[in-house]
C-alpha cells in the first residue's frame, strides 16, 4: 500500500505541538503518514507560533525552499496554520508567501480534508470535515507522558499578547471528551498527563452533569482536577498555564491531591502594580502573594516557577527592582523571564512606546536571570541525601533521565528498561539543571 506523505513543520508551546497532534492524527485518518524529507512531501504544513517576531520570521524563511520543490514538484500542497494565520486579519503575512496553497486558523483544521481534495482528488477523495477541532483524536508519538488541551483561546487581553487575536476567545472542551481522551491515553500506557489551557484554571466545563456526584468541588476546574484523580493509572497530573486570578481555594485544595505533582507554574510578569496594570494583568503584586501564600500553606514544599517580562513599556529601573523584590520574596524555583517585545495588533503595540533600551532590557533579564540561577542551583542543594520519585523517559549512554515532583530533571545510572516507569533515586549530587543519584 502506497501512502501519500506530509511533514509537519511546528512551532512555539506545548498547545501548538498538541495541535499538530491533532493534524497529524487527521492527516493518517486520509492516508498520509509523515516523512522528515520534505523533498518528499505531498503536503508540507507550518503550524506557526507569533509569540515573537523572530518566530514569524523563521516562516518567512522557509518560504523560497519550498518554492524550489514546488518546481520539481508542482503537485505539493504548501499550507500554514496557528497563530499567523489566525491573526493575519488583512492577508498581510499572506501576501509575502505566494507559495502557500492552504492558508488557516488552527480552529478550521477540521476542513482540511476538504480542501486537500479539493486540490489533490487524487490522492484524497472526502467531503468529510470536522466542525469542532478539538474532537480530532490527537496522533502522539509516545503516550506515557501526554498533553491534553482542555481550552482553546483567551479572553484575558493582556496588552502585549497576541493569543486571543491568534486563537481566538476561551472555548472549554467537554468534560466527557477530555476524560474520554486519558481513559484513552490510559489503555496506550499513559501514566502522567498535562492539562492545557491559555487559563487554563479559569475552565468552565460545558456539561456539568458529567461530573460525579461525590465530587466536592464546585469549581469546575477544581472539579476536573478531580475526576482525573480518580484514574488510578494516572499517577501525575499537572497544567499549565493557569492565571493567579482563578487560582481559588478550590484549585489550590485539588493540587494537595495524590496524582497532583509537586510543581505549580503561575505566571506573575512583573512585580510592580502599575506595571501590571498597563498589561492589563489583572491582579495586585498582593493579591499575587496571597495567592502563593495559601498555596504553600496547603503544600509546604511545593516548587514554583514563573514567567516574567522585562522591559515592559513604561517599565522604571524602580519598577523593575519590585520585580527582583518580589523574585527573592516568592524565592521561585524556576523563572522563564523575556525581554518584552512589542508585537503589532496588541493593545500596547497601539497605546504604549516600547521605550526600555533593547541593552537596558537585556541588562533587566541578566539581573533576573543570575539570580534565578544562583536560587535554583541553592534550592536543589537541599534534595541532596533526598529520594525522589522520576518518572524515566528516556536512556542515554547507560544513563536514565526523567523529572522528579518537583519537576527537576535526575540522571542515574541505569537500564533502558526503566523507561516509562516512576523509581526511587537518592540524590548524591544537585547542580543548577540537574540532580543525580542512584536507584533506590
Ligand atoms: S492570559 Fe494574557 S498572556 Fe496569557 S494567553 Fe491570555 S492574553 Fe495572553
Amino acid at each position: 500500500m502506497s501512502f501519500h506523505k506530509y511533514h509537519l513543520i511546528t512551532y512555539g508551546c506545548q498547545m501548538n505541538k498538541n495541535d499538530s497532534e491533532r493534524l497529524s492524527g487527521l492527516l493518517r485518518g486520509l492516508g498520509f503518514e509523515p516523512t522528515s524529507e520534505k523533498e518528499q512531501a505531498d503536503l508540507i504544513l507550518i503550524n506557526t507560533c507569533s509569540v515573537r517576531q523572530s518566530a514569524e520570521n523563521r516562516v518567512y524563511g522557509h518560504m523560497s525552499d519550498f518554492a524550489k520543490i514546488k518546481e520539481k514538484r508542482p503537485n505539493l500542497i504548501v499550507g500554514i496554520t496557528g497563530c499567523m494565520p489566525g491573526r493575519d486579519r488583512n492577508l498581510e503575512f499572506k501576501k509575502k508567501m505566494p507559495v502557500v496553497d492552504l492558508y488557516f486558523p488552527t480552529s478550521q483544521m477540521g476542513q482540511l480534508p476538504r480542501w486537500i481534495a479539493e486540490l489533490r482528488p487524487d490522492i484524497v477523495n472526502t467531503t468529510d470535515i470536522v466542525e469542532d477541532y478539538t474532537k480530532i483524536m490527537p496522533y502522539r508519538e509516545t503516550t506515557r507522558q501526554a498533553y491534553v488541551s482542555i481550552q482553546t483561546g483567551c479572553n484575558k487581553f493582556c496588552t502585549y499578547c497576541v493569543v486571543p487575536f491568534a486563537r481566538g476567545l476561551e472555548k472549554n472542551r467537554a468534560v466527557e471528551d477530555v476524560l474520554l481522551e486519558i481513559r484513552d491515553l490510559v489503555v496506550k500506557g499513559c501514566v502522567e498527563v498535562t492539562l492545557l489551557g491559555q487559563t487554563v484554571n479559569s475552565y468552565r466545563a460545558p456539561d456539568t452533569h458529567f461530573f460525579s456526584n461525590d465530587n466536592p468541588y464546585e469549581d469546575h476546574f477544581a472539579a476536573l482536577l478531580w475526576e482525573i484523580n480518580q484514574i488510578p493509572e494516572i499517577k501525575r497530573l499537572h497544567f499549565t498555564a493557569p492565571h493567579p486570578i482563578h487560582m481559588t481555594d478550590e484549585v489550590i485544595d485539588a493540587m494537595a491531591l495524590s496524582a497532583h505533582v509537586n510543581f505549580l507554574h503561575l505566571p506573575v510578569q512583573s512585580g510592580d502594580d502599575e506595571v501590571l496594570r498597563k498589561m492589563n494583568r489583572r491582579y495586585t503584586v498582593s493579591q499575587f502573594l496571597d495567592v502563593i501564600d495559601k498555596v504553600k500553606k496547603r503544600i509546604p514544599d511545593i516548587a514554583i516557577g514563573t514567567d516574567i517580562i522585562v522591559g515592559f513599556s513604561g517599565e522604571s529601573e524602580e519598577a523593575f527592582e519590585k520585580t527582583v523584590e518580589l523574585y527573592k520574596k516568592v524565592n521561585f524555583d524556576i523563572a522563564y523571564i523575556a525581554q518584552y517585545s512589542v508585537r503589532s495588533g496588541t493593545a500596547a503595540f497601539r497605546a504604549f512606546k516600547d521605550d526600555v533600551l533593547p541593552e537596558e532590557k537585556k541588562r533587566r533579564w541578566e539581573v533576573l536571570q543570575a539570580l534565578m540561577e544562583k536560587n535554583v542551583f541553592e534550592k536543589n542543594q537541599k534534595f541532596v541525601g533526598q529520594t525522589v520519585s522520576v518518572l524515566v523517559d528516556r536512556n542515554e549512554s547507560g544513563f536514565c533521565y526523567g523529572n522528579s515532583r518537583e519537576m527537576k530533571l535526575v540522571r542515574f545510572l541505569g537500564n533502558p528498561e526503566f523507561v516509562g516507569q516512576i523509581v526511587g533515586v537518592i540524590i548524591d549530587h544537585a547542580d543548577k539543571w540537574l540532580l543525580e543519584g542512584v536507584r533506590e
